[in-house]
C-alpha cells in the first residue's frame, strides 16, 4: 500500500502489523528519550500497556497519563482533559508526547504537543476517524465545539495488527467519516464557485481517490479484513494529509461535519452519553444528500430559491449528479456494519430539524446548506 507522496510532512510513516514495535528505535533514534503516553483505559489496553513495556525495554522513560471519562463515561477533548494531560507534562523534561488512542485522544495530545512546544507521535487504536493528522483540534469548550490550532504527529505508528481489533463500531465510524467527502467534496466546490473560497485541485483529488477506495472496498471494510481494514486506514491518512496540504480542512468537512457538530453538543447540553464522529457524519452525509438533491433537482427548497442555485444552477447539478443519493449512502453505511440512519442514533425528530436550519452557523462557510437557509422562509 503506498501513500501519496505528500507523506513527506512527517519524518515517518508506517502501516503494517508490527508498527507498534517500530515506535521504540525511532524514538531513541530522534534522541526522545522521556516520554509521556497519552491514553484512556481502553487504548491502554489495546495499545498502550505493550507499547510501555517495549519502550522501556529499549532504555527509554516512559510516563503514562491515563485520561479519565467524564461523568457520562466518555473521554472527550474539554478543558478538563487538556489540564489533566498538560499537568502531566514536565516542563524542560518531556521529550515527545505519544497519542495511543482514538482522535479524541489525539485531539487532546495535539493541544498539549502545541501548547507545550513537544512533538508528538500518533499510535491509532483503530481506523475511526480521519483527524489523526490533522492540524487543528477539535475541542469542547465551555459546551462548545471549537476547532483551534495545534500541531500535527511528527510520525504515525498505525498498526494493522492493533487495528484489525478495533472494535467493530469505530471501524463503521471510520468508514462513515469518509463517506462525509461525497458531500464535503460538493461543498468545498459549491463554495469556491459561489463564494469564492479557496480550492485545491490536488488536495480534492487526493480525497475523491481516497473516498473512491473505501466505497470499492465497503464490504471488506463491514468484515474488518486485511485488505479492508488496510484500505480504510490509509484513506484516513489520506484524507488527513490531504487537509494538511490545503492548511484549512474544506476537503473533508461540509454541510455533513457541521450538522455532525450540532448534534455533538446538543447530546452533550442532554448529558447525554457521546456518539462517534464518523457515525455521525456517515448519517448526516445521506440527510445533506437528500436535502440537497431535493433542491437542486426537485426545486424543494427550506425557504426560496437561492440567488447561488439560481445563478449557477447547471453547474451544480452537474457536480451534485456525482454526488450518491441518500439511498446508495445508507446502503453503504449498512455495508460497512454501521447506523444508517438517524433514528439508530436517537436524533429526533425535533434536533434534525433544528441542525438543518441552524448548522450552517456552526463554521463561516458558503456550503449549499448555509444559501438554502440564507434564502430566507426557515
Ligand atoms: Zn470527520
Amino acid at each position: 500500500m503506498s501513500m501519496v507522496k505528500e507523506a513527506a510532512f512527517f519524518e515517518r510513516i508506517v502501516l503494517e502489523t508490527g508498527a507498534l514495535s517500530q515506535v521504540a528505535p525511532y524514538l531513541r533514534e530522534r534522541g526522545s528519550r522521556r516520554l509521556l503516553l497519552a491514553a484512556d483505559r481502553n487504548t491502554y489496553e489495546a495499545a498502550g500497556r505493550d507499547l510501555e513495556r517495549m519502550l522501556a525495554e529499549a532504555g527509554l522513560e516512559p510516563a503514562l497519563c491515563l485520561l479519565a471519562p467524564n461523568e457520562t463515561g466518555d473521554v472527550v477533548a474539554d478543558e478538563a482533559s487538556l489540564i489533566q494531560l498538560l499537568l502531566a507534562v514536565e516542563p524542560g523534561m518531556t521529550e515527545a508526547l505519544v497519542a495511543v488512542g482514538s482522535g479524541t485522544i489525539h485531539d487532546i495530545v495535539r493541544f498539549a504537543a502545541h501548547k507545550s512546544g513537544i512533538p508528538f507521535v500518533s499510535v491509532p487504536t483503530a481506523p475511526s476517524v480521519d483527524g489523526f493528522t490533522s492540524a487543528g483540534a477539535p475541542l469542547i469548550i465551555r459546551g462548545t465545539k471549537k476547532t483551534v490550532p495545534a500541531v500535527p504527529p511528527v510520525a504515525i505508528f498505525a498498526d494493522l495488527r492493533i487495528l484489525m481489533e478495533a472494535p467493530q463500531p469505530l471501524v463503521a465510524a471510520g468508514f462513515g467519516d469518509m463517506l462525509g467527502k461525497m458531500t464535503s467534496l460538493f461543498d468545498w466546490k459549491f463554495s469556491s464557485l459561489t463564494a469564492g473560497e479557496p480550492y485545491n485541485e490536488q488536495a480534492a483529488l487526493i480525497t475523491e481517490r481516497a473516498l473512491a477506495s473505501c466505497v470499492e472496498h465497503a464490504r471488506e471494510i463491514g468484515e474488518r479484513t486485511e485488505r479492508g481494514i488496510t484500505v480504510l486506514m490509509t484513506a484516513l491518512i489520506e484524507s488527513g494529509i490531504a487537509m494538511l496540504l490545503f492548511g484549512q480542512s474544506h476537503p473533508a468537512s461540509g454541510a455533513e461535519h457541521h450538522l455532525s457538530h450540532y448534534w455533538e453538543m446538543e447530546y452533550l447540553r442532554r448529558g447525554r452519553r457521546a456518539l462517534l464522529h464518523g457515525a455521525k457524519v456517515g448519517v448526516a452525509c445521506a440527510e445533506i444528500s437528500r436535502l440537497y438533491h431535493d433542491a437542486a433537482e426537485r426545486g424543494v427548497y427550506p425557504g426560496g430559491e437561492p440567488e447561488a442555485l439560481r445563478q449557477h444552477g447547471g453547474q451544480v447539478r452537474e457536480w451534485l449528479a456525482a454526488v450518491p443519493g441518500e439511498a446508495a449512502i445508507r446502503e453503504l453505511l449498512r455495508l460497512a456494519g454501521g447506523p444508517s440512519s438517524r433514528q439508530e442514533l436517537g436524533i429526533d425528530d425535533e434536533l434534525l430539524a433544528a441542525s438543518l436550519r441552524e448548522a450552517h452557523l456552526i463554521r463561516d462557510r458558503h456550503t449549499l446548506l448555509r444559501a438554502l437557509n440564507e434564502a430566507g422562509g426557515r
